[in-house]
């Protein structure tokens, strides 16, 4: 099987094969999804998040198809008219596009690869990417705190390759979603959001009830550990099963801080090879894209193919001049030193 280092679809967790195996065993996944079983699940699902991403009791969580649905659902139940999108890479920028033809009047405010999100202006509605997977930056606490406080409007967070990786603040945004394919080590097919009272009393205030999908009636279910559509059952069933594996957040971010680190520290210094955000600041914990020629990236690429390693393709912009590479929990410390190995070598 190759070493997958791709940032989403990335490695899923070797015990999915048993969980998957455990699942069909157990009968949960031919059971009505309004059924006391269906929902004792998604009960003890809830439970296992709030426990091990350390969310605070009263902020909600609902599941959902994936986290591009939820560019939708924000733009459809949590927007008035505007809608303020800061950006430095290319799922901010999708994101921003999509609110937009979705009808709502976007204010573009994109900065630079290398800087801080440095918002000075106010919005009734703040779209960030805390972590941008195309160019491997990030919205650090610090910078999130000092946006928080500039602002009375709410904050909603595209967390899609960081959650389940770096500890939030969770306190600092009103909405913050993800899809499993990332930091959660799974399969992909099913979306996670997790939301304050406030968005909660904002989505209340706005009423929007005319999509399937409206966060009204997907609350709704979720306070009934249901869903509003017949949901993916069996990913619901594996992130039970991983959740229950998992230490704390807070020890797994510590431990993926510092293999980041040492990784940006390897590329810089031992070989041709540059981290492409420079800023030390705004680097990500969880994605590294890295930069060079864009014959020698390809060359990369189709070596650590065939030495059963797959590397991820660049993205957006950077897709000729970047590489990049997952550091996701799924991903074992001896496969970064295989990787590094590689590289070393090639
Ligand atoms: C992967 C990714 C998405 C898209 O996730 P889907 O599961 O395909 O909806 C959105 N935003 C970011 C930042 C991502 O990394």
């Amino acid at each position: 099987m190759i070493l997958s280092f791709y940032p989403g679809p990335s490695k899923v967790y070797p015990q999915v094969a048993t969980y998957l195996q455990d699942a069909y065993q157990s009968g949960i996944l031919s059971v009505n999804h309004r059924s006391a079983e269906a929902m004792e699940m998604v009960k003890e699902t809830y439970r296992l998040l709030h426990e091990k991403l350390e969310i605070p009791a009263e902020y909600s969580i609902a599941f959902v198809s994936s986290a591009t649905e939820c560019w939708e659902i924000i733009a459809q139940s949590l927007t008035r008219q505007q809608s303020l999108h800061a950006y430095n890479g290319a799922f901010g920028q999708k994101w921003a596009e999509y609110t937009q033809k979705l009808g709502v009047e976007v204010i573009p405010k994109p900065f630079d690869l290398n800087d801080a999100c440095e918002l000075t202006e106010d919005a009734e509605l703040i779209c960030l990417t805390q972590n941008e997977t195309s160019n491997g930056t990030q919205i650090r606490m610090a910078t999130l705190e000092k946006i928080r406080e500039q602002t009375t409007g709410l904050i909603a967070l595209d967390a899609t390759s960081s959650m389940a990786g770096v500890a939030f603040n969770w306190q600092l945004g009103d909405l913050w979603f993800a899809s499993v394919q990332k930091c959660f080590g799974l399969p992909a097919g099913l979306g996670i959001m997790i939301y304050s009272p406030r968005a909660l009393r904002w989505a209340e205030e706005i009423n929007e009830r005319n999509h399937y999908n409206s966060l009204l009636f997907i609350h709704e279910n979720a306070a009934k550990f249901q869903t509003h559509y017949t949901p993916n059952v069996l990913n619901i069933y594996l992130l039970k099963r991983m959740l229950e594996q998992v230490p704390v957040l807070s020890e797994v971010a510590t431990h993926l801080k510092n293999r980041a680190q040492a990784m940006i520290q390897f590329f810089n210094q031992e070989t041709h090879w540059e981290i492409l955000a420079e800023n030390p600041l705004i680097q990500s914990d969880t994605v590294l894209a890295i930069t060079g020629e864009k014959e020698k990236i390809n060359q990369i690429k189709i070596n650590a193919k065939s030495h059963g390693i797959m590397l991820g393709n660049g993205y957006g912009k950077w897709k000729e001049n970047t590489f990049r590479i997952a550091n996701f929990p799924a991903l074992t410390d001896n496969e970064f030193s295989i990787v590094k190995h590689f590289i070393t070598q090639s």
